[in-house]
C-alpha cells in the first residue's frame, strides 16, 4: 500500500476558505453536485457496457445518499464507473483552473452559477463538511480500490483501499454549522428540489408509513426520483393525461392548464421541454410557479429570465438543455448568442405550435381564447418575431361573443367603418355593461363593437394601430358615432352666437356637481333619432389616463378630473322644443345685451387696430378694462336670465340626468333629486 500526499492544484494558497465564504449562502447546492456527480458516473457506465467495453454486471445503480447521525456523516454512494489512482489525481487533485480566488472574488454574487462550470462541484462539498472522503473502486479490471481524504487545507493524502464493489462513497464530515445536514428532512427536501427527474434511481432513506400514532420507516427504500419524467419521452408515446398529471405533479393544486407544449430539438442545439399555458387567477400564482430549468435531469433553477422570452414567464413547465450554460452568471447568460438563439427557437416553437391548434380546432382555440389572450397579447408586446406570427391567430371579440382574426375583421368592417379620410374605424368597448348604450346605439346602425376588456388592451390597441395600416381604434363612448365614424360633411349647428351663449349657460346650469368630473358644453346637430344628450370622453385623455393608473411617474394625469363632453344635440326634437321656447321667453331680453357685448368686443378691437405699431397708450388700456368690465357683468346678466329660465322647466334638468345615469355618473344626492322630479313629472 502506497501512501501518498500532496497539494491540491490550485495556484491560489487555499482556495477552502474561499469556497466557504462566498458561496456560504448557496451552500445546499453542494448535494445537488455531488448527486450529478454520482449519476454521471454512472450513466457513463452504461454508456461503456452498450459500446461492450465494460463487460461486467451494471447490477444495482442506485445512488444512495446516506445519514449516520452518530459519525456525522453524510454518503453519497453510486455504482458507477469509480476511479483509478490516476483518475483521482487528474480529477480532484488538480483543480483545472487558476486564479481561483480572483475569480470568485469578482463572482462572488453568482456563487452558485459558477460552481459546477469550472470543475469546482466536487469541491463544494466543503462548504458543508470539515473533512471529505473519496473511497472508490475503478470499473476497470484488476483496479486498485483507492481512498482520499483532505481536511479542508490544500494537503490530501491519498491511499490504497479495502473497498471492494465497484463505484464511489462521498463521506462528507458535516461540519458545526451544518448540522442540519444531518436530518433526514432537510436532506429529502434537497432531493426533492434538486434531483426529482434525475435518470437514475436516487435513494435516501425508508418509505415511511403511519403506524401507531407516528410516522415510522418500512423496509422500503425511498426513491426520490422519476427517472424518465414526461418531457423525456417521445410526445407519440404521451396522452393528454400523462401530459396532465405531470403538470400536476410539478405544480400540485393548481387546475388543469389551457394546453402545452411539447419542446423536442437536437439541432441546432439540444432542448426538450414542454411548456404548459397555465389558467392565471392571480398575480401571485404567476410569481410561484415558474418555468424550471434543467440541464440533463439535474434542477438548476427556476429563475428562467433571460433564457425564455420574457413574455414566457408567465408559462409554466420545465426545459431541459445541457447546452444552456446555465452555471455562469445571469449577465452572461442573457449575452450569450447559444441563448438568444434557445430563446428566439422557443418563440418560435411556441408561435408555430399556436397556430396549429389555431387551425387544427378552431372551436376549441376560442373557447380558450379569453384566457390565453393575455400570454399571446403580452407576447406581441413584447417580441417583435412573435408578433408577427402571432398576426394570423390573434382573435378579436365582438360584443355578441363572436371572434374573428385581424384579416377576418378587416374584411368585416372595411365597407361600413371606413371614414371620410380613408381610415378604417375600430370601435371598441372596455366595459360592455357600462358603456351598454353607445354599444347599442353603434350596433343599431350596424356598427361592430369589439370588447377589449383585458390587463393589457391598451397597449395592445396601440400595437394593432401601428401594425394595421389606415385603422384607427376609438371607444365607442368617446364621441357621438357621427363623429367618430365622420362620413359626409356634417350637418351644422343653426344657433345664433345669442342662442349658443343662451343655450351654453342653460345646460351649465343645470348640470349637477359631479365629484372628479368637469363637462364642457358643445353643440351638434345629431339625427333627429339620437339622444338629446350624449357625454363623451375624449379618447386620447382618456388613454393617457388608463395609462397613468399603470405607470409609475405618470401621476400628473391620473390626477386630472376626468373630461366629460356634455354634447346637446340640435336636432333632438326635445332639444329643439327647449331652444324654441327659451328664444321666445328670452330673447327680447337678451338679444340687446348680446348686442352690447357684441358692440363692446368691436370697440375693444378698434383701439387694437388704430393704436400705432401695435402700442396701446395708458387711454386706451383704461378703456379696453373699462369695456371687459362691462362685459363681464353683461355676461352674468346673461347666465342669470339664462339660469333663472332653466329652473323654472323640468326639461333641462331631466335630459342632462338621464345622460348622466346612462354613463353611470349620476349618484348620491343627485341621483334621488333626478328621482323626485321623474315621480313629479309623471
Ligand atoms: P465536474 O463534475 O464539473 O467535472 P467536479 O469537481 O464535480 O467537476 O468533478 C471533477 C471530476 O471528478 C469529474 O469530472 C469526474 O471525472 C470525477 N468525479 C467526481 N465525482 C465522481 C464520482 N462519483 N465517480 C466518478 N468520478 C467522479
Amino acid at each position: 500500500m502506497s501512501t501518498q500526499t500532496g497539494k491540491i492544484g490550485v495556484t491560489t494558497d487555499n482556495i477552502f476558505p474561499v469556497i466557504k465564504k462566498f458561496l456560504y449562502s448557496d451552500h445546499e447546492i453542494f448535494l445537488r453536485e455531488l448527486v450529478s456527480n454520482a449519476v454521471d458516473a454512472t450513466q457513463k457506465l452504461k454508456t461503456l457496457s452498450s459500446f461492450g467495453e465494460f463487460k461486467g454486471e451494471l447490477g444495482d445503480v442506485a445512488v444512495r445518499v446516506t445519514i449516520d447521525p452518530e459519525a456525522k456523516t453524510l454518503t453519497i454512494s453510486d455504482h458507477g464507473i469509480g476511479m483509478t489512482r490516476e483518475d483521482v489525481d487528474k480529477y480532484i487533485n488538480q483543480i483545472a483552473f487558476s486564479g481561483a480566488e480572483e475569480f470568485l472574488e469578482k463572482y462572488k454574487d453568482t456563487a452558485n452559477s459558477i460552481i459546477g462550470h469550472f470543475g469546482l462541484g466536487f469541491y463544494s462539498a466543503f462548504m458543508v463538511a470539515k473533512k471529505v472522503e473519496i473511497n472508490t473502486l475503478s470499473y476497470k479490471e484488476g483496479a486498485q480500490a483507492v481512498r482520499w481524504s483532505c481536511d479542508g487545507s490544500p494537503e490530501y493524502t491519498l491511499v490504497d483501499s479495502d473497498k471492494t464493489t465497484r463505484g464511489t462513497d462521498i463521506i462528507l464530515y458535516i461540519d458545526d454549522e451544518n448540522q442540519k445536514f444531518l436530518q433526514q428532512g432537510e436532506i429529502d427536501r434537497l432531493l426533492k428540489k434538486y434531483c426529482r427527474f434525475l435518470p437514475v434511481p436516487v435513494i435516501s432513506g425508508k418509505k415511511q408509513e403511519w403506524k401507531d400514532g407516528k410516522y415510522v420507516d418500512t423496509d422500503e427504500d425511498n426513491v426520490i426520483n422519476a427517472t424518465e419524467p414526461t418531457w423525456t419521452k417521445k410526445p407519440a408515446d404521451l396522452t393528454d393525461d400523462d401530459y396532465l398529471a405531470f403538470y400536476h405533479d410539478l405544480y400540485p393544486g393548481q387546475e388543469d392548464p389551457l394546453f402545452w407544449i411539447h419542446l423536442n430539438v437536437d439541432y441546432p442545439f439540444n432542448l426538450t421541454g414542454i411548456l404548459y399555458f397555465p389558467k392565471i387567477k392571480s398575480n401571485f400564482e404567476v410569481t410561484k410557479n415558474r418555468i424550471q430549468l434543467y440541464c440533463n435531469q439535474v434542477y438548476v433553477t427556476d429563475s428562467v429570465e433571460g433564457v425564455v422570452p420574457e413574455f414566457m414567464m408567465l408559462l409554466q413547465g420545465v426545459i431541459d438543455s445541457p447546452d444552456i450554460p446555465l452555471n455562469v452568471s445571469r449577465s452572461y447568460l442573457q449575452a450569450d448568442t447559444a441563448v438568444k438563439k434557445i430563446s428566439g427557437y422557443i418563440t418560435k416553437k411556441v408561435a408555430s405550435r399556436l397556430d396549429e391548434i389555431f387551425r387544427a380546432d378552431r372551436a376549441d382555440f376560442e373557447k380558450k381564447w379569453d384566457d390565453i389572450k393575455i400570454f399571446i397579447q403580452y407576447g406581441m408586446l413584447t417580441d417583435e418575431k412573435f408578433c408577427d406570427a402571432a398576426m394570423k391567430f390573434v382573435l378579436l371579440k365582438d360584443s355578441e361573443g363572436k371572434y374573428y382574426t385581424l384579416d377576418e375583421y378587416r374584411t368585416l368592417i372595411e365597407g361600413n367603418q371606413t371614414d371620410k379620410s380613408g381610415d378604417v374605424v375600430y370601435l371598441y368597448a372596455t366595459d360592455p355593461v357600462a358603456q351598454y348604450t353607445y354599444i347599442n346605439d353603434a350596433t343599431s346602425r350596424g356598427y361592430s363593437v369589439l370588447i377589449m376588456d383585458g390587463q393589457l388592451e391598451n397597449h395592445f390597441i396601440g400595437l394593432l394601430e401601428n401594425k394595421i395600416e389606415k385603422s384607427r381604434f376609438v371607444r365607442v363612448d368617446s364621441d357621438v358615432i357621427d363623429n367618430l365614424i365622420a362620413k359626409e360633411e356634417k350637418k351644422q349647428v343653426d344657433l345664433s352666437p345669442m342662442q349658443r351663449d343662451m343655450l351654453t349657460d342653460i345646460f351649465r346650469s343645470q348640470l349637477p356637481k359631479v365629484e372628479k368630473a368637469e363637462f364642457l358644453v358643445n353643440f351638434e346637430a345629431l339625427s333627429p333619432e339620437a339622444n338629446p344628450i350624449v357625454i363623451t370622453q375624449n379618447e386620447y385623455m382618456r388613454r393617457m389616463k388608463d395609462m397613468a393608473a399603470m405607470q409609475p411617474g405618470m401621476s400628473f394625469y391620473g390626477e386630472l378630473p376626468d373630461s366629460y363632453n356634455l354634447i346637446v344635440n340640435t336636432e333632438n326634437p326635445l332639444v329643439k322644443r327647449i331652444i324654441t321656447d327659451a328664444s321666445e321667453k328670452l330673447t327680447s331680453k337678451l338679444q340687446p345685451v348680446a348686442d352690447e357685448i357684441s358692440a363692446n368686443n368691436a370697440k375693444t378691437e378698434q383701439i387694437r387696430k388704430d393704436a400705432p405699431e401695435g402700442k396701446l397708450t395708458e387711454t386706451d388700456n383704461e378703456q379696453i378694462r373699462h369695456l371687459d368690465e362691462r362685459t363681464a357683468e353683461l355676461r352674468k346678466e346673461q347666465s342669470k336670465a339664462a339660469e333663472e329660465y332653466a329652473s323654472g322647466q323640468p326639461l333641462v334638468g331631466q335630459i342632462i340626468d338621464i345622460a348622466l345615469l346612462a354613463n353611470g355618473l349620476l349618484r348620491g344626492a343627485n341621483l334621488s333629486q333626478f328621482i323626485a322630479r321623474s315621480l313629479s313629472l309623471l
